[in-house]
């Protein structure tokens, strides 16, 4: 069995599974030895502290609790209206706004919340579509969002001539705007490396006389530190996940400034889209959201930034492009073709993974290529960040992602990096390990 922990609390914790159910604690072993040995690319994923890890694994999962602090539909719940009090609290001050709903289960959950309370089915809101970036919740056909609401879509700048290319095109989202006349106008994105302009989308949004959605579920702990701008005060209703950049549980939150739409989002989570909230993960939220608010956190996340800067022009000097000429934020799109015109996102993928580097495919702007074979890779850098990563590391990174696709996935080079990759590894614990987390 695959021991090898850098954190006692998870080796005591899994003897204790082992003793009563030793395949899934197996599994979990497998799954954390997994996670040690490879470096992890996926820009929406992180390595959350221990105490964020086992504030999770908390008897605060016995409970229900529906309903919000004050005012619940079940006794003894005394100690679960301080925690969700906390979180809230904390989330406040770390956003900047004055109202929290911490209860989300997820960032998709929070969005069916915020659409609920901000829209009436049927109505149009402007988004950006998934292919150039943004989100299935943001209006892909068979999401809630698509089938119980007309979306359209604003594009990207689609001149390669122009310094803005592959950015948001803010002139196109105008027009589309006036022409459709949305109730809403969603900014916010999954793969999108650049600055989002909210000042520039609450003119428009005004203009038009839409609610500005902004989901930042992956800009969320930049924007936390102030590395990357507010929505506030701009956005009507902010939602995110805690789970990206803001090195928190897996789960949402819902943030905005106004009394009267923070009465609608609250009824429209509970009990519009949801039943009991998750205590156990809102009181690790409430963990997260602590570490978030320590100056530590902003130091992590510019190292985050830095790193993907450093990743993203170590991988164009090798002759890969990145969409838009770069990333100001902590991910990247890689656009494959510029390298080898016959390499897809989908092999790239699984010759790294093979190599202990994972990544995922993503379609890049105007990909010819289907979603599951792409033109491209995301990459990101909140994880390996976390592990305590530099410059250094991220050169290395690019050398081997160009090692490993150079090669077109040739079986001795994956073995060569890999080997390199695990004593990279060893050398930077995964955290769980505490020291790395903050450091
Ligand atoms: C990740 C993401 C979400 C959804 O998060 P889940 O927790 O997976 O539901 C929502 N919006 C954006 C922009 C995201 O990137």
């Amino acid at each position: 069995m695959a021991t090898d922990s850098h954190d006692p609390i998870t080796d005591a914790v899994l003897e204790l599974i082992r003793a009563q159910d030793p395949e899934t604690a197996e599994l979990i072993a497998l799954e954390r030895d997994r996670q040690e040995r490879t470096i992890e690319l996926i820009a929406s994923e992180n390595h959350v502290s221990p105490a964020v890890m086992h504030a999770m694994g908390s008897c605060l999962t016995n409970k229900y609790a529906e309903g919000y602090p004050g005012k619940r539909y079940y006794g003894g719940c005394e100690f679960h209206d301080r925690v969700e009090d906390l979180a809230r609290e904390r989330a406040k001050a770390l956003f900047g706004c004055s109202f929290a709903n911490v209860q989300p289960h997820s960032g998709a959950q929070a969005n069916t919340a915020a659409f609920m309370a901000m829209m009436a089915p049927g109505d149009t809101f402007a988004s950006l579509v998934l292919s150039d970036g943004g989100h299935l919740s943001h209006g892909m056909k068979i999401n809630f969002s698509g089938v119980f609401y007309k979306p359209v879509h604003y594009p990207l700048v689609k001149d390669p001539a122009s310094p803005a290319f592959e950015t948001i095109d803010y002139d196109a989202v105008r027009r589309v705007c006036l022409e459709h006349r949305p109730k809403m106008l969603l900014c916010g994105y999954s793969a999108y490396p650049r600055v989002i302009d909210f000042a520039r989308f609450r003119a428009i949004a005004d203009e038009v006389g839409a609610v500005l959605m902004a989901d930042i579920a992956h800009i969320a702990g930049l924007v936390a530190s102030g590395v990357h701008p507010s929505p506030f005060p701009h956005a009507h209703v902010v939602t995110t996940t805690t789970h990206k950049t803001l090195r928190g549980p897996r789960g949402g939150l819902i943030l905005c400034d106004d009394e009267e739409i923070a009465k609608k989002i609250d009824r429209a989570l509970f009990p519009g889209a949801q039943g009991g909230p998750l205590m156990h993960i809102i009181a690790a939220k409430a963990v997260a959201f602590g570490e978030a608010l320590r100056p530590e956190f902003k130091a992590y996340c510019e190292r985050v930034v830095a790193n993907a800067r450093t990743l993203a022009g170590a991988l164009t000097e090798r002759g890969f492009r990145i969409t838009s000429g770069g990333t100001d934020n902590h991910l990247m799109l890689v656009d494959l073709g510029a390298r080898d015109a016959e390499l897809t996102g989908a092999d790239a993928e699984a010759w790294l993974e093979a190599a202990g580097i994972i990544t995922n495919k993503n379609g890049i702007p105007n990909d010819p290529r289907p979603p599951r074979v792409t033109s491209g890779l995301r990459l990101g850098a909140p994880a390996t960040t976390s592990r305590g990563f530099g410059k250094a590391e991220m050169v290395r990174i690019a050398s081997w992602i160009n090692d490993v696709l150079g090669s077109r996935g040739d079986g001795k080079t994956i073995e060569k990096v890999r080997g390199e990759v695990q004593d990279l590894c060893a050398r930077f614990p995964m955290p769980g390990a505490a020291a790395t987390v903050g450091a």
